[in-house]
């Protein structure tokens, strides 16, 4: 590939490339050979992978043509859209100078060295020190080792108990699932792994009963200390949470939850650590989920938006008071082989150099934000459908509902939103199904044509099932 084409003429050499295979094909190709995450490989494979040829902006494009709103940022992700040159050639510059070196034996490169740097400016006060991985399932096996090794350190080794919450999302590994409170997770592979509590997640339109929101966030963030103290604070080592639940619907916790969970933290003296791997990098509307909050995590899981998915790579971010420790504690026997691979690093910088010299965050914050929620709760605020109508930084969700008054949900809500989810293939709108909810994260560059395109095609959508159920 010559790198002075632009992405116009990138695509057309893609698309070139497509024309060799038939859609059918690919499909064919793919069910033959290729087993999908997450997925039931025979019905997918009766029906037949959607093939995604190219994308640019916030646009997906597929073998038969279709362009597609990709309001999911790929996998909340994509946070500077698709199609920027810059990081393109970012790794092939890199691949070209030094594609691979590893980081284990007293070496390092340029790349490594110039993202953590970047990372210590933009991440909040003390957090001066970063440990790669590949993803964010890494991420978090990793806070698992180096919590319980902190606590060892400091001569507490039975202090390896880590608490989380249900339905929160974690990853994928051993670790990361133990961590996240799937249950349809945990039911394969014999999981959780044992020093693992999960505890309420602070849902209230599912579990508020007749509190208030911030009554509610108080009675939530107290399952914490319950569960501390029936572990014994002996025995605890850290708390776990992503600031805005993400995989798990979008669950936004009412104001009152996180200042409380803090406040237990400190009294207990255990380890916060915040999973930003989708709330970090500008999702919130801030750099990252704990600086919206106001929280102070000691440990920060982060991965997708730091490379805006360019390039898999993820890390945790270490404050000071726990890098400390661990670099007093003689080896860390823990990395990858692709821990701070120079490719990744050098994408992942040029990344958050666009994010930061381009002002996304702010313009986005102070811009298309307000303005989408806005078009958002005009048009779902008095669907008849759905009701926890729900919007934070780019993430936007709503809740499928029989009986708003009375917070009813349908007994087969999880098959009414995966069929919402068809209706939205079908106009070519990516939002995901998670239980009753439908959810969409879209790429932080959203310009507000494309705001008023995206709700548009929701409310559409919303409108096409709730005509089919006849409650339109
Ligand atoms: C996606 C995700 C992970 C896992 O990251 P992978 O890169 O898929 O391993 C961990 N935590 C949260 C909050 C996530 O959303």
């Amino acid at each position: 590939m010559n790198l002075n084409m632009n992405f116009a003429e990138v695509r057309q050499v893609t698309e070139r490339k497509a024309g060799q295979r038939s859609t059918r094909e690919w499909q064919a190709l793919d069910a033959a050979h290729h087993f999908h995450p997450f997925s039931d490989a025979a019905a997918l494979n009766a029906q037949g992978s959607r093939v995604i040829t190219h994308a640019d902006g916030v646009y997906l494009w597929d073998s038969d043509g279709n362009k597609i709103f990709d309001a999911m940022s790929g996998l909340w992700c994509v946070n500077i859209g698709y199609g920027r040159e810059e990081l393109a050639e970012a790794a092939y510059r890199q691949m070209r100078e030094l594609p691979f070196y590893n980081t284990f034996f007293k070496t390092t490169h340029p790349p490594v060295v110039e993202l953590s740097a970047l990372l210590a400016e933009i991440a909040p006060d003390g957090f001066n020190h970063v440990f790669y991985t590949n993803s964010g399932s890494e991420g978090n096996d990793t806070v698992i080792r180096m919590v319980r090794h902190y606590w060892a350190s400091l001569g507490q080794p039975q202090k390896k108990t880590i608490i989380s919450r249900v339905n929160g999302y974690h990853g994928s590994t051993i670790g990361g699932a133990s961590l996240g409170g799937m249950t349809y997770m945990h039911e394969q592979g014999d999981l959780p792994i044992p020093g693992i509590a999960h505890i309420e997640q602070p849902y209230w339109y599912a579990n508020g009963g007749d509190l208030t929101p911030e009554e509610y966030g108080l009675k939530a963030a107290r399952e914490l200390e319950k569960k501390i103290l029936e572990l014994g604070v002996e025995n605890v080592a850290a708390f776990i949470g992503e600031p805005v639940q993400g995989a798990g619907g979008i669950i936004i916790p009412p104001t009152t939850y996180w200042p409380e969970i803090q406040r237990i933290c400190d009294q207990y003296g255990i380890l916060l650590i915040a999973d930003e791997v989708i709330c970090g990098f500008g999702r919130t509307g801030h750099w990252f989920g704990s600086q919206y909050y106001g929280i102070r995590p000691h440990l920060m899981t982060i991965a997708k938006g730091l490379s805006s998915g360019y390039q898999p790579i993820g890390g945790v971010l270490v404050h000071d008071t726990v890098a400390k420790v661990i670099a007093e504690s003689g080896d860390f026997n823990h990395g990858f082989t692709y821990s701070g691979h120079p490719v990744a690093c050098a994408v992942a910088a040029e990344n958050l150099r666009i994010l930061k010299n381009e002002r996304i965050i702010d313009k986005m914050r102070e811009d298309v934000m307000p303005y989408a929620h806005q078009l958002w709760h005009n048009a779902f605020d008095d669907h008849p459908l759905v009701d926890d109508v729900r919007t934070l930084g780019f993430f936007f969700a709503v809740t499928l509902v029989e009986d708003k008054a009375r917070r009813q949900r349908f007994a087969n809500g999880g098959e009414l939103a995966l069929r919402c989810r068809d209706i939205c293939f079908q106009n070519n709108l990516v939002m995901r199904a998670t239980g009753d909810s439908m959810i969409s994260a879209p790429p932080l560059t959203m310009s507000r044509a494309e705001a008023r395109e995206f709700v548009g095609l929701a409310k559409k959508c919303l409108d096409q099932l709730a005509r089919e159920l006849g409650r339109l």
